[in-house]
This record gives C-alpha cells, sequence and structure tokens, in this order.
C-alpha cells in the first residue's frame, strides 16, 4: 500500500521539476519544453493522446487565484488600483499567464495525476 507521505513526495517533486518515480531528473528543459521522459530513468510522461488536458484546469485555477483574485482585492477592497488599471492588469495575466504557466501546470498535472494514482508510476512502461 502507497502511503501518503509517498503521495506527497510525488506531488512535490513535479513541483521542483522533477521526475514523479525516481525525483532526479528535471523534466522542463525551458519555458516551453517538457521532455518525453525522464533523462534519468527514461519515464515516460506522455501516457496517450488528452492526458495532459488535465493541466488546462490547473493552468486556470493558478491564473485565477494567483494573478486574478489579488488585483481584484486591490481594486475593490484596498482601492489601491483604480478600475482602468486592475483591468488592464487582469488582461494581460489572463493572456500571458497561461501562456508563460503552459508548461509547469503539466507537471503541476503529473504531480496530480500520480498522487492519485501512483501505483501506475510502476506500471507505466519507461522509454527504451
Ligand atoms: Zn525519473
Amino acid at each position: 500500500m502507497i502511503q501518503i507521505s509517498d503521495r506527497f513526495r510525488i506531488l512535490f517533486r513535479c513541483q521542483r521539476n522533477r521526475c514523479p518515480r525516481c525525483g532526479e531528473g528535471r523534466l522542463m528543459t525551458g519555458l516551453f519544453k517538457l521532455v518525453d521522459a525522464c533523462p534519468n530513468c527514461h519515464f515516460k510522461l506522455d501516457r496517450g493522446e488528452g492526458f495532459f488536458l488535465g493541466a488546462l484546469p490547473i493552468n486556470y485555477f493558478v491564473i485565477v487565484v494567483y494573478w486574478m483574485l489579488p488585483i481584484m482585492a486591490l481594486w475593490i477592497f484596498a482601492k489601491v488600483l483604480s478600475y482602468q488599471v486592475a483591468l488592464t492588469l487582469i488582461g494581460i495575466g489572463m493572456v500571458l499567464g497561461p501562456i508563460f504557466l503552459y508548461t509547469y501546470s503539466k507537471l503541476l498535472w503529473l504531480g496530480t495525476y500520480y498522487f492519485w494514482l501512483a501505483h501506475e508510476l510502476e506500471e507505466t512502461p519507461s522509454e527504451a
């Protein structure tokens, strides 16, 4: 049986740009490039067509929670930002944020996926 601490270890490995299986290989080689397999243990990341669709709601969630809501709080509650500035910043973030978070949200998805289905880490074939 997989312990909860092992599941969180998998999640933190992915957040730190490390392979969910071995924790060693770097998965992001650039801002927009994710490797096909772990350079250390050759764990194949892509499980097939549509596997990384789960990264889309994670990307959206991160942009809304860490960009849009703080700006709205500064505009509505703190009254530090004007209406025009807040909407401009939100608009810029809603366009550029998903682009820059594209690859990292895939890592977060990998961590979330294997957090719940940790037994699949051993069942997933390694790339030759
Ligand atoms: Zn690995």
